[in-house]
């Protein structure tokens, strides 16, 4: 069942390309992962929103890096993943274990992958009322006007056009209708939109099963990414699916809405499970795509001649060179999520 609330959800863009998420009541305010703590102090002070707590991902430092000054100035409670490196006084939770947030219960879930101990905050059949703005000036950033693009016709004035939840053919062309959201999810840097995080820490087998979890969640399940990376994974998904319609619809309604200042974010399960090849790297269609273009990928990497462009895309690529001549002997899901990692990595 959808519970609508009054809550707002609010990405406060930081650092390079971070969005801070903060979900407040307008009173209480709870952010995620916060990077730097200046912009959400002054966005609580412009709002007159108290600060009530802090929920970490993982231990990263643009996502981390304003829990101290956070603390110091509001005293608010954090919690993050255990096994991790987290500032001083954050609270350690594991797989299961839920916090209560303005009302609400957040549960935890397991992702390794991007880091050993990465972890997702999840609250099922929960609808924040509205995605407030306006989206401010930040290094990196377009200033905009507001968040909120265009209401569909007939849609609360208040909810902004969010990618739908979709399984059909065309995930695209219900976007922006009010779906009612079933699910409020805050994944870090372990699924972005159309992508997923670099294995920093854990296999691939470890983060295929993570965004198997992830993507096992309810379609119109909001997805709230920590990066801006969208139209960069677009490219690597459009170079490896050039004919694929819903990727060229997705990122024509993306460069709309970066040209006007607004996040390409919150994303949603359905559209990412219908267009983002992390989450597809079963689909014979993807796999005969991968196949395509990684020796394009690999050759750029072994090609002495061509300078590859950086020092750790030559690693990269020079390790993945037993996976690109595997690829037509794939026999388990891991090998082809393997392959697809490592041309993304290499993929400039
Ligand atoms: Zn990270």
């Amino acid at each position: 069942m959808v519970t609508m609330t009054t809550h707002q959800l609010h990405p406060i863009p930081a650092l390079t390309d971070n969005y801070i998420w903060a979900l407040h009541d307008g009173a209480q305010a709870w952010v995620v992962d916060p990077g730097q703590a200046e912009p959400v102090l002054a966005w609580l002070a412009a709002q007159r929103l108290q600060l009530a707590g802090i929920l970490l991902t993982h231990h990263h430092g643009d996502h981390t890096g304003g829990v101290a000054a956070l603390r110091a100035a509001t005293a608010a409670p954090a919690w993050g993943p255990t096994g991790e490196p987290l500032p001083d006084g954050v609270q350690h939770v594991r797989g299961g274990e839920r916090v209560a947030l303005l009302g609400r219960s957040f549960e935890v879930i397991e992702v390794p992958g991007h880091t050993a101990g990465h972890i997702a905050w999840y609250c099922a059949g929960f609808a924040p009322a509205s995605i407030d703005g306006p989206v401010d000036s930040a290094p990196g950033f377009a200033s905009a006007s507001e968040l909120a693009s265009a209401p569909a016709p007939g849609s609360a004035p208040d909810l902004v056009s969010v990618p739908a939840a979709a399984s059909a053919p065309d995930p695209a062309s219900a976007r922006g209708q009010p779906l009612g959201p079933e699910g409020l999810l805050f994944c870090g840097d372990t699924l972005f939109s159309i992508g997923c995080g670099r294995l920093f820490e854990g296999s691939p087998a470890q983060m295929l099963a993570s965004l198997d979890r992830l993507a096992a969640l309810p379609d119109s399940t909001l997805v709230c990414c920590t990066h801006e990376y969208t139209l960069s994974n677009l490219r690597f998904a459009r170079a490896l699916e050039p004919e694929h319609p819903g990727l060229a619809d997705h990122q024509r309604w993306c460069e709309r809405q970066r040209q006007a200042g607004r996040p390409t974010l919150p994303s949603r399960i359905g559209l990412e499970r219908a267009l983002n090849p992390f989450l597809r790297s079963r689909e014979p269609a993807l796999r005969h795509a991968l196949q395509r273009l990684a020796p394009k990928l690999a050759l750029a990497g072994f090609d002495a001649d061509a300078a590859p462009a950086t020092p750790e895309a030559l690693q990269t690529g020079l390790a993945a060179k037993p996976v690109f001549e595997s690829a037509p002997r794939w026999t388990a899901d891991v090998h082809a999520f393997t392959a697809l990692r490592r041309c993304k990595d290499v993929f400039v």
